[in-house]
């Protein structure tokens, strides 16, 4: 425990799912955590106290990605509340966490350019931007840590958009993995497959049987399993880990 202790941490998308969990996670580690969120302020809060709880220390950032003026809006947030806490505005870990994808999913041929333009904004747009930002506040020996899917792995045409803005992502990794090596910023994709969100889909007995055998363990992941590894990539035993994608789907569609 308190391998991050002295540590700040931004996870966009932490109030809810795989991105709590990791917030909640990166704080047990002793990290300071930047809860951010867009919609459900109350969550979010939750989320804070949670950590408090346990003895950990966290704030509530609020900006919705993917409309104008985003991440000046987060970055206020952040930099105020990392002045509050710490006195300064220094970043050791992000980790681009906050997704969307078309709920019930579309065939390619029904996707509208708006929601085209939407999953970009959200899932490769923003992610990109929040990273050049963070930039001038992560030391060297920072970390980066993007959160892909599955769906980059195998076929499932009502997600194609979605599935192109996580090939984007983790894209995003690769470049910007060897860009930033002579820093020591390690740069990380996670990919979970199907995680139990608190989603009312996860409630419906027979879609998660289906959903089950996707697993080589037979049964559908939860958002601490995932967070493990990227809270694993955060510290320093990850430290010769750079530029990879860490599978973290439970043995998904293994064969
Ligand atoms: P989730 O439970 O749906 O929560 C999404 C989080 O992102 C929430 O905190 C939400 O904030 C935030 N968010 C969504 N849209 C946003 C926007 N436009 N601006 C700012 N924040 C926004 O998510 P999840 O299922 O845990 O997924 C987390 C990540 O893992 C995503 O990148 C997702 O693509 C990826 N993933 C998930 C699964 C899965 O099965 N769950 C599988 C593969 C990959 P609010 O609460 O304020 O709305």
């Amino acid at each position: 425990m308190n391998k991050l202790s002295g540590k700040t941490a931004l996870v966009t998308g932490s109030s809810r799912g795989i991105g709590r969990a990791t917030a909640i996670g990166l704080a047990r580690e002793g990290a300071l955590v930047a809860v951010h969120y867009a919609r459900n302020g109350q969550a979010a809060q939750e989320t804070v106290e949670f950590i408090e709880k346990v003895g950990g220390r966290a704030f509530t950032v609020h900006a919705e990605l993917g409309v104008p003026g985003d991440i000046d809006q987060l970055f206020s947030g952040l930099e105020a509340g990392l002045q509050e806490h710490t006195g300064q505005t220094t970043l050791d870990i992000l980790v681009n966490n906050a997704g969307e994808t078309l709920p019930t999913g579309a065939a390619p041929e029904e996707v509208s350019a708006e929601q085209f333009d939407r999953l970009y904004a959200v899932n490769a747009k923003a992610p990109f931007f929040i990273a050049q930002r963070a930039l001038g506040l992560i030391p060297d020996g920072g970390r980066i840590i993007n959160i892909s899917s599955g769906l980059t792995r195998v076929a499932n045409p009502s997600q194609t958009v979605y599935s192109m803005t996580k090939g984007a992502i983790e894209q995003l990794t690769l470049h910007l993995a060897r860009h930033l090596a002579p820093r020591e910023i390690n740069v990380n994709t996670v990919i979970p497959g199907i995680t139990d969100n608190g989603n009312t889909i996860f409630k419906i007995p027979e879609v998660r049987e289906q959903m089950s055998q996707l697993s080589a363990f037979k049964r559908i992941g939860e958002p601490d399993e995932v967070a493990d590894a990227i809270v694993f990539l955060a510290t320093d035993e990850a430290r010769w880990i750079t530029g990879a994608a860490l599978d973290a789907s439970g043995g998904s569609l293994l064969g």
